[in-house]
Protein backbone atom coordinates (compact mmCIF):
# COMPACT_ATOMS: atom_id res chain seq x y z
CA UNK A 1 0.00 0.00 0.00
CA UNK A 2 0.78 3.48 -0.18
CA UNK A 3 1.24 5.22 2.79
CA UNK A 4 -1.69 7.01 2.60
CA UNK A 5 -3.42 4.03 1.44
CA UNK A 6 -2.18 2.90 5.33
CA UNK A 7 -3.26 5.67 6.65
CA UNK A 8 -6.54 5.16 5.50
CA UNK A 9 -7.16 2.09 5.84
CA UNK A 10 -5.97 2.37 9.29
CA UNK A 11 -8.56 4.31 10.21
CA UNK A 12 -11.18 2.31 8.49
CA UNK A 13 -10.81 -0.20 11.08
CA UNK A 14 -10.20 1.46 13.36
CA UNK A 15 -14.08 2.21 13.23
CA UNK A 16 -13.91 5.72 11.61
CA UNK A 17 -17.35 7.13 11.14
CA UNK A 18 -16.05 10.09 9.05
CA UNK A 19 -12.90 11.99 7.08
CA UNK A 20 -13.30 15.34 6.23
CA UNK A 21 -10.72 16.97 3.64
CA UNK A 22 -9.60 19.34 0.94
CA UNK A 23 -7.25 17.81 -1.43
CA UNK A 24 -3.89 18.65 -1.18
CA UNK A 25 -0.50 17.21 -2.39
CA UNK A 26 0.66 14.68 -0.96
CA UNK A 27 -2.80 13.88 1.46
CA UNK A 28 -4.89 13.59 -1.58
CA UNK A 29 -5.29 9.64 -1.80
CA UNK A 30 -6.03 9.16 1.79
CA UNK A 31 -10.08 10.14 1.30
CA UNK A 32 -9.57 9.17 -2.23
CA UNK A 33 -9.13 5.60 -0.64
CA UNK A 34 -11.83 6.16 2.16
CA UNK A 35 -13.99 7.30 -0.74
CA UNK A 36 -13.11 4.04 -2.95
CA UNK A 37 -13.84 1.93 0.45
CA UNK A 38 -17.43 3.41 0.46
CA UNK A 39 -18.48 1.43 -2.49
CA UNK A 40 -19.50 4.02 -4.52
CA UNK A 41 -23.01 1.76 -4.35
CA UNK A 42 -20.87 -1.07 -4.38
CA UNK A 43 -20.91 -4.35 -2.01
CA UNK A 44 -16.68 -4.59 -2.08
CA UNK A 45 -13.64 -3.08 -3.09
CA UNK A 46 -10.26 -4.21 -3.86
CA UNK A 47 -7.06 -3.35 -2.82
CA UNK A 48 -3.61 -4.99 -3.41
CA UNK A 49 -5.52 -7.51 -5.12
CA UNK A 50 -7.85 -8.19 -1.82
CA UNK A 51 -11.43 -7.69 -1.97
CA UNK A 52 -12.65 -5.95 1.05
CA UNK A 53 -16.40 -5.50 2.45
CA UNK A 54 -17.39 -1.43 1.60
CA UNK A 55 -19.08 0.60 3.99
CA UNK A 56 -21.35 2.94 2.17
CA UNK A 57 -22.17 4.68 5.52
CA UNK A 58 -18.63 5.89 6.09
CA UNK A 59 -18.85 9.80 5.40
CA UNK A 60 -16.12 10.67 2.52
CA UNK A 61 -17.47 14.17 0.84
CA UNK A 62 -14.56 16.98 -0.07
CA UNK A 63 -15.20 20.59 2.18
CA UNK A 64 -15.16 23.50 0.80
CA UNK A 65 -11.51 23.66 2.70
CA UNK A 66 -9.36 22.29 5.66
CA UNK A 67 -11.16 24.57 8.09
CA UNK A 68 -14.55 24.11 7.10
CA UNK A 69 -13.14 20.03 7.18
CA UNK A 70 -11.90 20.63 10.81
CA UNK A 71 -15.08 22.18 11.96
CA UNK A 72 -17.05 19.04 10.47
CA UNK A 73 -14.95 16.48 12.14
CA UNK A 74 -14.80 18.18 15.20
CA UNK A 75 -18.44 18.24 14.99
CA UNK A 76 -18.65 14.40 14.27
CA UNK A 77 -16.56 13.96 17.21
CA UNK A 78 -18.53 15.72 19.53
CA UNK A 79 -21.40 13.58 18.41
CA UNK A 80 -19.66 10.52 19.82
CA UNK A 81 -17.83 9.13 16.45
CA UNK A 82 -14.81 8.74 15.41
CA UNK A 83 -13.20 11.38 12.62
CA UNK A 84 -10.70 11.53 10.63
CA UNK A 85 -9.53 15.09 8.91
CA UNK A 86 -6.57 14.94 6.38
CA UNK A 87 -4.76 18.39 4.77
CA UNK A 88 -1.28 19.26 2.94
CA UNK A 89 0.49 21.05 5.50
CA UNK A 90 0.12 24.36 4.09
CA UNK A 91 -4.03 23.35 5.29
CA UNK A 92 -3.03 23.64 8.84
CA UNK A 93 -2.52 27.39 8.47
CA UNK A 94 -6.44 27.30 7.16
CA UNK A 95 -7.82 25.34 9.88
CA UNK A 96 -5.32 26.96 12.52
CA UNK A 97 -7.88 28.91 14.77
CA UNK A 98 -10.08 25.80 15.01
CA UNK A 99 -7.25 23.13 15.45
CA UNK A 100 -6.17 24.89 18.25
CA UNK A 101 -9.71 25.51 19.58
CA UNK A 102 -10.66 22.68 19.31
CA UNK A 103 -7.52 21.65 22.21
CA UNK A 104 -9.17 23.52 24.39
CA UNK A 105 -12.61 22.10 23.89
CA UNK A 106 -11.52 18.95 23.99
CA UNK A 107 -13.39 15.97 21.85
CA UNK A 108 -15.61 13.36 22.33
CA UNK A 109 -15.43 10.85 19.58
CA UNK A 110 -12.02 10.36 18.88
CA UNK A 111 -10.32 13.19 16.89
CA UNK A 112 -7.07 12.00 14.56
CA UNK A 113 -5.73 15.54 12.21
CA UNK A 114 -3.33 14.06 9.64
CA UNK A 115 -1.07 16.70 8.18
CA UNK A 116 1.54 15.57 5.36
CA UNK A 117 4.15 17.59 4.86
CA UNK A 118 6.60 17.89 2.09
CA UNK A 119 9.78 18.82 2.75
CA UNK A 120 11.91 19.80 -0.62
CA UNK A 121 8.62 21.58 -1.47
CA UNK A 122 7.57 19.00 -4.38
CA UNK A 123 4.84 20.41 -4.74
CA UNK A 124 4.29 22.92 -1.76
CA UNK A 125 5.21 26.92 -1.61
CA UNK A 126 6.99 26.41 2.07
CA UNK A 127 8.36 23.39 4.10
CA UNK A 128 6.43 23.89 6.97
CA UNK A 129 6.56 21.40 9.88
CA UNK A 130 2.93 20.23 11.33
CA UNK A 131 5.06 19.31 14.50
CA UNK A 132 5.46 23.28 15.20
CA UNK A 133 1.18 23.23 15.86
CA UNK A 134 0.73 20.30 17.59
CA UNK A 135 2.95 21.64 20.12
CA UNK A 136 1.41 25.07 19.99
CA UNK A 137 -2.00 23.61 20.51
CA UNK A 138 -0.55 21.30 23.36
CA UNK A 139 -1.55 17.75 22.15
CA UNK A 140 -0.08 14.44 20.62
CA UNK A 141 1.67 13.73 17.59
CA UNK A 142 2.69 10.34 16.06
CA UNK A 143 5.20 10.47 13.54
CA UNK A 144 5.13 6.79 11.40
CA UNK A 145 8.24 5.56 10.23
CA UNK A 146 7.05 3.38 7.57
CA UNK A 147 3.48 1.97 5.90
CA UNK A 148 2.89 -0.64 8.77
CA UNK A 149 3.33 1.70 11.65
CA UNK A 150 0.79 4.28 9.91
CA UNK A 151 -1.46 1.95 9.54
CA UNK A 152 -1.27 0.62 13.19
CA UNK A 153 -0.49 3.85 14.69
CA UNK A 154 -4.38 5.01 13.44
CA UNK A 155 -6.14 3.29 16.23
CA UNK A 156 -3.56 3.77 18.68
CA UNK A 157 -4.49 7.60 18.00
CA UNK A 158 -7.68 7.05 17.75
CA UNK A 159 -7.42 5.31 21.04
CA UNK A 160 -5.73 7.81 22.53
CA UNK A 161 -7.68 10.77 21.54
CA UNK A 162 -10.42 9.14 23.42
CA UNK A 163 -8.81 8.50 26.16
CA UNK A 164 -7.41 11.99 26.40
CA UNK A 165 -10.63 13.46 25.47
CA UNK A 166 -8.19 15.16 23.23
CA UNK A 167 -7.60 15.59 19.40
CA UNK A 168 -4.22 13.96 18.04
CA UNK A 169 -2.21 15.22 14.74
CA UNK A 170 -0.52 12.44 12.63
CA UNK A 171 2.02 13.84 10.86
CA UNK A 172 3.89 12.16 8.01
CA UNK A 173 6.05 13.50 4.77
CA UNK A 174 5.95 13.49 0.94
CA UNK A 175 8.36 9.93 0.91
CA UNK A 176 5.75 7.94 3.29
CA UNK A 177 2.50 8.88 1.84
CA UNK A 178 3.49 8.27 -1.91
CA UNK A 179 5.90 5.16 -1.50
CA UNK A 180 4.27 1.11 -1.02
CA UNK A 181 5.07 -1.46 1.27
CA UNK A 182 3.51 -4.47 2.19
CA UNK A 183 1.35 -3.68 5.35
CA UNK A 184 -0.51 -6.72 7.46
CA UNK A 185 -4.11 -5.45 8.51
CA UNK A 186 -6.86 -6.89 10.71
CA UNK A 187 -8.71 -9.33 9.78
CA UNK A 188 -12.16 -7.59 11.47
CA UNK A 189 -12.97 -3.91 11.37
CA UNK A 190 -14.05 -2.40 14.42
CA UNK A 191 -17.66 -0.76 14.90
CA UNK A 192 -18.30 2.90 14.40
CA UNK A 193 -19.05 4.46 17.79
CA UNK A 194 -22.52 4.56 18.72
CA UNK A 195 -24.12 7.77 18.22
CA UNK A 196 -23.67 9.82 21.64
CA UNK A 197 -23.47 13.41 21.40
CA UNK A 198 -21.79 15.45 24.57
CA UNK A 199 -23.74 18.00 26.15
CA UNK A 200 -21.25 19.50 28.60
CA UNK A 201 -20.46 23.14 28.89
CA UNK A 202 -17.12 22.46 28.07
CA UNK A 203 -17.84 22.81 24.23
CA UNK A 204 -18.59 26.88 24.93
CA UNK A 205 -15.22 28.76 24.94
CA UNK A 206 -16.85 31.52 26.63
CA UNK A 207 -13.64 33.01 28.61
CA UNK A 208 -14.71 31.63 31.93
CA UNK A 209 -15.19 27.98 30.56
CA UNK A 210 -12.25 28.54 28.66
CA UNK A 211 -9.66 29.24 31.39
CA UNK A 212 -10.97 25.69 33.00
CA UNK A 213 -10.84 24.08 29.75
CA UNK A 214 -6.94 25.30 29.90
CA UNK A 215 -5.85 24.02 32.89
CA UNK A 216 -7.55 20.76 32.32
CA UNK A 217 -5.43 21.10 29.10
CA UNK A 218 -2.57 21.58 30.74
CA UNK A 219 -3.47 18.78 33.66
CA UNK A 220 -3.15 16.03 30.51
CA UNK A 221 0.70 17.11 29.76
CA UNK A 222 1.68 14.20 32.07
CA UNK A 223 -0.61 11.63 30.68
CA UNK A 224 0.72 12.80 26.98
CA UNK A 225 4.34 12.44 28.29
CA UNK A 226 3.45 9.19 30.61
CA UNK A 227 2.30 7.69 27.16
CA UNK A 228 4.85 8.88 25.13
CA UNK A 229 7.46 7.66 27.65
CA UNK A 230 5.54 3.91 27.36
CA UNK A 231 4.98 3.90 23.60
CA UNK A 232 6.03 1.15 21.42
CA UNK A 233 6.55 3.30 18.69
CA UNK A 234 9.51 5.14 21.13
CA UNK A 235 12.36 2.87 21.23
CA UNK A 236 16.15 2.25 21.69
CA UNK A 237 17.82 0.15 19.10
CA UNK A 238 21.38 -0.72 19.80
CA UNK A 239 24.21 -1.65 17.38
CA UNK A 240 26.87 -1.33 20.35
CA UNK A 241 26.78 -0.86 24.21
CA UNK A 242 27.54 2.58 24.69
CA UNK A 243 28.70 3.17 21.94
CA UNK A 244 30.02 7.06 21.49
CA UNK A 245 27.65 8.33 18.74
CA UNK A 246 23.87 7.74 19.72
CA UNK A 247 21.27 9.10 16.81
CA UNK A 248 17.54 10.18 18.04
CA UNK A 249 15.97 9.19 14.30
CA UNK A 250 12.16 10.62 13.86
CA UNK A 251 9.32 9.18 11.89
CA UNK A 252 10.70 8.12 8.44
CA UNK A 253 14.21 9.21 9.34
CA UNK A 254 14.36 6.04 11.37
CA UNK A 255 14.03 4.27 8.26
CA UNK A 256 16.75 5.98 6.58
CA UNK A 257 19.12 5.63 9.88
CA UNK A 258 18.34 1.84 9.38
CA UNK A 259 19.25 1.69 5.62
CA UNK A 260 22.65 2.80 6.84
CA UNK A 261 23.50 0.27 8.18
CA UNK A 262 25.63 2.08 10.82
CA UNK A 263 27.55 0.33 13.36
CA UNK A 264 28.95 1.13 16.47
CA UNK A 265 25.79 3.96 17.17
CA UNK A 266 22.94 3.50 19.91
CA UNK A 267 19.70 4.61 18.04
CA UNK A 268 16.84 5.93 19.95
CA UNK A 269 13.30 6.01 17.64
CA UNK A 270 10.69 8.73 18.11
CA UNK A 271 7.46 8.48 16.27
CA UNK A 272 5.40 9.70 19.33
CA UNK A 273 5.20 13.06 20.14
CA UNK A 274 5.36 14.95 23.45
CA UNK A 275 9.52 14.56 23.22
CA UNK A 276 10.16 11.54 26.08
CA UNK A 277 12.06 13.70 27.69
CA UNK A 278 13.54 11.18 30.41
CA UNK A 279 14.40 8.72 27.97
CA UNK A 280 16.67 11.43 25.98
CA UNK A 281 18.32 12.03 28.66
CA UNK A 282 19.12 8.38 29.37
CA UNK A 283 20.28 7.76 26.40
CA UNK A 284 22.34 10.87 25.65
CA UNK A 285 23.85 9.80 29.14
CA UNK A 286 25.08 7.18 27.49
CA UNK A 287 26.46 8.49 24.49
CA UNK A 288 29.02 11.65 23.72
CA UNK A 289 27.17 13.12 21.04
CA UNK A 290 23.92 12.71 19.58
CA UNK A 291 22.86 13.35 15.88
CA UNK A 292 19.25 13.92 15.70
CA UNK A 293 17.93 12.87 11.72
CA UNK A 294 14.31 14.27 11.32
CA UNK A 295 12.89 14.79 7.96
CA UNK A 296 11.47 18.82 7.96
CA UNK A 297 12.57 21.22 10.38
CA UNK A 298 14.77 20.68 13.42
CA UNK A 299 11.92 20.66 15.63
CA UNK A 300 13.35 17.85 17.93
CA UNK A 301 16.59 19.05 17.64
CA UNK A 302 15.95 21.98 18.83
CA UNK A 303 13.84 20.52 21.72
CA UNK A 304 16.94 18.63 22.48
CA UNK A 305 19.32 21.46 22.71
CA UNK A 306 16.98 22.47 25.43
CA UNK A 307 16.61 19.00 27.39
CA UNK A 308 20.78 18.23 27.33
CA UNK A 309 21.57 21.88 27.54
CA UNK A 310 24.20 23.52 26.02
CA UNK A 311 27.74 21.70 26.94
CA UNK A 312 26.50 18.59 24.92
CA UNK A 313 27.52 17.88 21.30
CA UNK A 314 24.02 17.86 19.79
CA UNK A 315 24.37 17.27 15.79
CA UNK A 316 21.78 17.84 12.90
CA UNK A 317 20.40 20.54 10.80
CA UNK A 318 21.32 23.20 13.14
CA UNK A 319 25.13 23.01 13.00
CA UNK A 320 25.34 21.65 9.29
CA UNK A 321 25.53 18.16 9.83
CA UNK A 322 22.43 17.43 7.46
CA UNK A 323 21.56 19.94 5.10
CA UNK A 324 19.39 22.49 6.43
CA UNK A 325 16.34 22.56 4.23
CA UNK A 326 15.01 19.97 1.88
CA UNK A 327 14.27 16.09 2.67
CA UNK A 328 16.29 13.74 3.93
CA UNK A 329 17.55 10.50 1.94
CA UNK A 330 19.64 7.28 2.90
CA UNK A 331 22.41 8.87 1.17
CA UNK A 332 22.02 12.17 3.37
CA UNK A 333 21.40 10.41 6.11
CA UNK A 334 24.62 7.95 5.83
CA UNK A 335 26.97 10.80 4.96
CA UNK A 336 25.60 12.89 8.00
CA UNK A 337 26.22 9.17 10.43
CA UNK A 338 29.70 9.05 9.39
CA UNK A 339 30.71 12.68 9.29
CA UNK A 340 29.54 12.21 12.71
CA UNK A 341 31.39 8.75 14.33
CA UNK A 342 34.45 10.32 12.09
CA UNK A 343 34.14 14.18 13.50
CA UNK A 344 35.05 15.12 9.81
CA UNK A 345 32.93 18.03 7.91
CA UNK A 346 29.92 15.93 6.19
CA UNK A 347 31.31 15.28 2.19
CA UNK A 348 29.07 16.84 -0.30
CA UNK A 349 24.91 16.17 0.05
CA UNK A 350 23.83 14.25 -3.14
CA UNK A 351 20.46 16.30 -4.46
CA UNK A 352 17.67 15.00 -4.72
CA UNK A 353 17.94 14.39 -8.78
CA UNK A 354 21.76 14.13 -8.40
CA UNK A 355 21.74 10.15 -8.44
CA UNK A 356 20.02 9.85 -11.44
CA UNK A 357 20.78 11.24 -14.53
CA UNK A 358 17.48 11.65 -15.88
CA UNK A 359 16.20 15.20 -17.93
CA UNK A 360 14.61 18.06 -16.22
CA UNK A 361 10.64 17.70 -17.21
CA UNK A 362 9.50 21.72 -15.49
CA UNK A 363 5.96 21.12 -14.96
CA UNK A 364 3.31 22.70 -18.17
CA UNK A 365 -0.15 23.59 -18.51
CA UNK A 366 -1.37 20.58 -20.80
CA UNK A 367 -1.95 21.19 -24.72
CA UNK A 368 -5.27 21.55 -24.91
CA UNK A 369 -6.48 23.21 -21.19
CA UNK A 370 -8.83 25.96 -21.38
CA UNK A 371 -6.24 28.21 -18.74
CA UNK A 372 -3.54 28.14 -21.80
CA UNK A 373 -6.35 30.60 -23.70
CA UNK A 374 -7.27 32.31 -20.84
CA UNK A 375 -3.29 33.11 -20.45
CA UNK A 376 -2.75 33.57 -24.26
CA UNK A 377 -5.82 36.51 -24.26
CA UNK A 378 -4.68 37.87 -20.64
CA UNK A 379 -1.16 38.18 -21.79
CA UNK A 380 -1.92 39.97 -24.95
CA UNK A 381 -4.20 42.64 -23.30
CA UNK A 382 -1.59 43.55 -20.14
CA UNK A 383 0.88 44.22 -22.85
CA UNK A 384 -1.70 47.21 -24.00
CA UNK A 385 -1.33 48.64 -20.06
CA UNK A 386 2.56 49.16 -19.01
CA UNK A 387 1.86 49.35 -15.53
CA UNK A 388 -0.49 46.23 -15.06
CA UNK A 389 0.01 43.66 -12.26
CA UNK A 390 -1.75 39.67 -12.49
CA UNK A 391 -1.97 38.68 -9.04
CA UNK A 392 -2.34 34.74 -9.03
CA UNK A 393 -3.17 31.31 -6.82
CA UNK A 394 -3.03 28.58 -6.12
CA UNK A 395 -3.19 25.85 -8.80
CA UNK A 396 -2.39 23.78 -12.41
CA UNK A 397 -3.06 28.10 -13.64
CA UNK A 398 0.05 28.52 -11.06
CA UNK A 399 2.18 27.22 -14.38
CA UNK A 400 1.26 30.58 -16.10
CA UNK A 401 4.58 31.78 -14.06
CA UNK A 402 6.27 29.71 -16.31
CA UNK A 403 7.52 30.14 -20.40
CA UNK A 404 5.50 30.55 -22.34
CA UNK A 405 3.17 32.66 -20.49
CA UNK A 406 5.41 34.57 -17.30
CA UNK A 407 1.87 36.14 -17.03
CA UNK A 408 1.34 35.85 -13.16
CA UNK A 409 3.15 38.31 -10.97
CA UNK A 410 2.54 36.68 -7.18
CA UNK A 411 1.00 33.15 -6.18
CA UNK A 412 1.53 33.33 -2.09
CA UNK A 413 -1.32 31.26 -0.51
CA UNK A 414 -4.92 29.97 -1.17
CA UNK A 415 -7.13 33.23 -2.33
CA UNK A 416 -4.53 35.48 -2.39
CA UNK A 417 -4.93 36.95 -5.76
CA UNK A 418 -8.08 38.78 -5.08
CA UNK A 419 -7.58 39.93 -1.93
CA UNK A 420 -3.57 40.81 -2.73
CA UNK A 421 -5.20 42.89 -5.66
CA UNK A 422 -7.26 45.04 -3.47
CA UNK A 423 -4.58 46.02 -1.55
CA UNK A 424 -2.50 46.70 -4.67
CA UNK A 425 -5.46 49.05 -5.92
CA UNK A 426 -5.87 50.13 -2.91
CA UNK A 427 -2.55 51.60 -3.09
CA UNK A 428 -2.88 52.69 -6.94
CA UNK A 429 -1.78 49.97 -9.12
CA UNK A 430 -3.98 49.82 -12.26
CA UNK A 431 -4.79 47.45 -13.69
CA UNK A 432 -5.20 45.01 -10.92
CA UNK A 433 -5.96 41.85 -11.95
CA UNK A 434 -6.66 38.44 -9.99
CA UNK A 435 -6.51 34.66 -11.71
CA UNK A 436 -8.32 32.22 -9.64
CA UNK A 437 -9.51 28.66 -10.09
CA UNK A 438 -12.79 27.82 -9.40
CA UNK A 439 -12.17 25.57 -6.19
CA UNK A 440 -9.29 27.95 -4.91
CA UNK A 441 -12.48 30.25 -5.01
CA UNK A 442 -14.82 28.80 -2.80
CA UNK A 443 -11.77 27.27 -0.87
CA UNK A 444 -11.01 31.02 0.16
CA UNK A 445 -11.77 33.59 -2.32
CA UNK A 446 -14.96 34.54 -1.62
CA UNK A 447 -14.58 36.85 1.67
CA UNK A 448 -11.92 38.59 -0.25
CA UNK A 449 -14.18 39.76 -3.39
CA UNK A 450 -16.93 40.05 -0.23
CA UNK A 451 -13.92 42.40 0.97
CA UNK A 452 -13.16 44.09 -2.85
CA UNK A 453 -16.94 44.30 -3.25
CA UNK A 454 -17.78 46.24 0.01
CA UNK A 455 -14.73 48.38 -0.57
CA UNK A 456 -15.49 49.34 -4.50
CA UNK A 457 -12.05 48.49 -5.20
CA UNK A 458 -10.50 48.56 -8.49
CA UNK A 459 -9.65 45.46 -9.81
CA UNK A 460 -10.65 42.89 -12.42
CA UNK A 461 -10.75 39.25 -11.19
CA UNK A 462 -11.10 36.50 -13.65
CA UNK A 463 -12.27 32.79 -12.08
CA UNK A 464 -10.73 30.23 -14.87
CA UNK A 465 -13.88 27.50 -13.84
CA UNK A 466 -12.50 23.91 -15.30
CA UNK A 467 -15.14 22.33 -13.42
CA UNK A 468 -12.95 20.61 -10.95
CA UNK A 469 -10.22 20.44 -8.61
CA UNK A 470 -7.68 19.69 -11.37
CA UNK A 471 -4.17 19.81 -9.53
CA UNK A 472 -4.61 17.59 -6.93
CA UNK A 473 -6.19 14.76 -9.46
CA UNK A 474 -10.02 16.01 -10.50
CA UNK A 475 -11.53 16.13 -7.41
CA UNK A 476 -15.06 17.67 -7.28
CA UNK A 477 -14.86 21.21 -6.77
CA UNK A 478 -17.22 22.94 -4.48
CA UNK A 479 -19.33 25.30 -6.40
CA UNK A 480 -19.32 24.24 -9.82
CA UNK A 481 -22.19 25.54 -11.69
CA UNK A 482 -22.89 27.96 -9.32
CA UNK A 483 -20.23 30.94 -9.24
CA UNK A 484 -22.85 33.23 -11.24
CA UNK A 485 -24.87 32.97 -8.21
CA UNK A 486 -22.04 33.12 -6.16
CA UNK A 487 -20.36 36.25 -7.17
CA UNK A 488 -24.14 38.04 -7.56
CA UNK A 489 -24.68 37.09 -4.14
CA UNK A 490 -21.40 38.63 -2.89
CA UNK A 491 -22.77 41.89 -4.64
CA UNK A 492 -20.96 42.13 -7.94
CA UNK A 493 -23.35 43.94 -10.18
CA UNK A 494 -24.57 41.58 -13.01
CA UNK A 495 -23.03 44.03 -15.61
CA UNK A 496 -19.86 43.55 -14.99
CA UNK A 497 -20.03 39.44 -14.73
CA UNK A 498 -19.40 37.33 -17.51
CA UNK A 499 -19.01 33.67 -18.40
CA UNK A 500 -16.96 32.89 -21.79
CA UNK A 501 -15.35 29.82 -23.14
CA UNK A 502 -11.50 29.75 -23.19
CA UNK A 503 -11.06 28.42 -27.28
CA UNK A 504 -9.48 30.02 -29.58
CA UNK A 505 -12.36 30.76 -31.55
CA UNK A 506 -13.31 33.42 -28.97
CA UNK A 507 -10.44 35.09 -28.89
CA UNK A 508 -11.06 38.26 -29.45
CA UNK A 509 -14.41 38.52 -27.77
CA UNK A 510 -12.57 37.18 -24.32
CA UNK A 511 -10.01 40.03 -24.84
CA UNK A 512 -12.56 43.09 -25.54
CA UNK A 513 -14.07 42.12 -22.24
CA UNK A 514 -11.05 41.88 -20.80
CA UNK A 515 -10.48 45.64 -21.75
CA UNK A 516 -13.88 46.97 -20.89
CA UNK A 517 -13.42 45.03 -17.83
CA UNK A 518 -10.02 46.66 -16.79
CA UNK A 519 -11.61 50.27 -17.72
CA UNK A 520 -14.50 50.06 -15.54
CA UNK A 521 -13.18 51.30 -12.09
CA UNK A 522 -14.72 48.82 -10.19
CA UNK A 523 -15.22 44.98 -9.36
CA UNK A 524 -15.71 43.07 -12.39
CA UNK A 525 -15.70 39.21 -12.54
CA UNK A 526 -14.89 37.34 -15.63
CA UNK A 527 -15.47 33.26 -15.96
CA UNK A 528 -13.77 31.53 -18.36
CA UNK A 529 -15.61 27.86 -18.57
CA UNK A 530 -14.10 24.94 -20.04
CA UNK A 531 -13.95 21.34 -18.07
CA UNK A 532 -10.56 20.45 -17.37
CA UNK A 533 -9.13 18.34 -20.38
CA UNK A 534 -7.62 15.75 -17.81
CA UNK A 535 -11.00 15.07 -16.20
CA UNK A 536 -13.18 15.00 -18.90
CA UNK A 537 -11.11 12.44 -20.49
CA UNK A 538 -11.35 10.27 -17.07
CA UNK A 539 -14.91 10.49 -17.35
CA UNK A 540 -15.31 9.17 -20.83
CA UNK A 541 -12.49 6.30 -19.74
CA UNK A 542 -15.27 5.62 -16.83
CA UNK A 543 -17.95 5.91 -18.66
CA UNK A 544 -17.13 3.15 -21.21
CA UNK A 545 -16.02 0.52 -18.36
S1 LIG B 1 -4.89 19.00 -15.42
FE1 LIG B 1 -6.58 20.08 -16.39
S2 LIG B 1 -6.56 22.16 -15.58
FE2 LIG B 1 -4.58 21.23 -15.11
S3 LIG B 1 -3.24 21.82 -16.78
FE3 LIG B 1 -4.10 19.84 -17.35
S4 LIG B 1 -5.97 20.31 -18.51
FE4 LIG B 1 -5.34 22.17 -17.45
Amino acid sequence: MLGDEAIALGALHAGLSGVYAYPGTPSTEITEFIQNATGYGKETYIIGGHELKANGKIHSRWCSNEKTAMEAALGMSYAGKRALVCMKHVGMNVCADAFVNSAITGVNGGLVVLAADDPSMHSSQNEQDSRFYAKFAMIPIFEPSNQQEAYNMMEDAFNLSESLKLPVLMRVVTRLAHSRANVEIKEKANDENKLNPDNGRHWVLLPAIARKNYLSLIEKQKDMINASLSSKYNKLETTKQNAKLGIIACGIGYNYVMESNAEDVEILKISQYPLPEQKIKDFAAKCEKILVVEDGQPVVEEAVHGILGAEYSILGRLNGNLPRTGELNPDSVAIAINAAITGEEPKEYPTATSPINVVGRPPALCQGCGHRDVYTALKEIVEEYKDARVFGDIGCYTLGALPPFQAINSCVDMGASITMAKGAADAGVWPAISVIGDSTFTHSGMTGLLDAVNDKSNITVIISDNLTTAMTGGQDSQGTYRFEQICLGLGVEPEHLHVVVPLPKNMDEIKQILRDEINYKGVSVIIPRRECIQTHARKLRQAKK
